[in-house]
């Protein structure tokens, strides 16, 4: 086929299927910007609980003593993470309850298959923080959509404590990678 017969086709199936894309909302589907708001709250809210579950489990499966404590650290601070959530909910008047992230889901099981699919020492660790900061890059996304939310809501105590989360999402993102950098995947090269 020539190429301006293929880029002729693909217009026309564009053009056939374009009515097919538009997704019909649900009965319940988010109207204002605070509906939009209070569904990824769930979400995120969702998610921080699961992590609960699984953050001992990376740690159960990490050899690097750094990489341990790195994990750990994050848990207590998951956990007053999660408490900061419920006062959001609080503030807005909204039954604190989570709601399935798909995404976070997804990343759980991809992190598990990185378990089976390494040896445990140094490979295993630099696979658990390859899928720990796919885990924290998605919630340092979640929540810097959710403070700029807040924000244009005028809720700025909301934005406030939400900020934190943030900022503890960044720093853990940080100490993986230094952990990566200064140990984890210079002794990975050499096993
Ligand atoms: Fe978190
Ligand atoms: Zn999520
Ligand atoms: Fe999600
Ligand atoms: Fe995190």
């Amino acid at each position: 086929m020539k190429n301006s017969d293929k880029m002729k086709d693909n217009k026309i199936s564009h053009k056939s299927k374009g009515e097919d894309l538009v997704v019909q909302p649900k009965n319940d589907a988010a109207s204002e910007l605070k509906d939009l708001f209070i569904d990824s709250l769930k979400d995120i809210y969702w998610a921080e609980n699961a992590l609960i579950g699984v953050l001992p489990k990376m740690v159960a499966n990490a050899t690097a003593p750094s990489l341990q404590s790195a994990i750990n650290e994050h848990l207590k601070v998951t956990k007053i993470q999660i408490t900061r959530l419920e006062d959001v909910f609080n503030f807005l008047g909204e039954k604190a309850e989570g709601k399935k992230c798909e995404a976070m889901a997804g990343l759980i099981k991809e992190g598990d298959s990185i378990l089976e699919e390494t040896q445990p020492g140094a490979v295993r660790d630099a696979g658990i923080i390859a899928a720990s900061q796919k885990i924290e890059h998605y919630e340092i996304a979640t929540y810097g959509t959710l403070v700029a939310f807040a924000k244009t809501l005028g809720e700025n105590d909301i934005a406030k404590l939400l900020s934190k989360n943030l900022a503890e999402e960044k720093e853990a993102d940080c100490v993986l990678n230094d952990v990566a950098l200064n140990s984890v995947n210079i002794k990975a090269v050499r096993d």
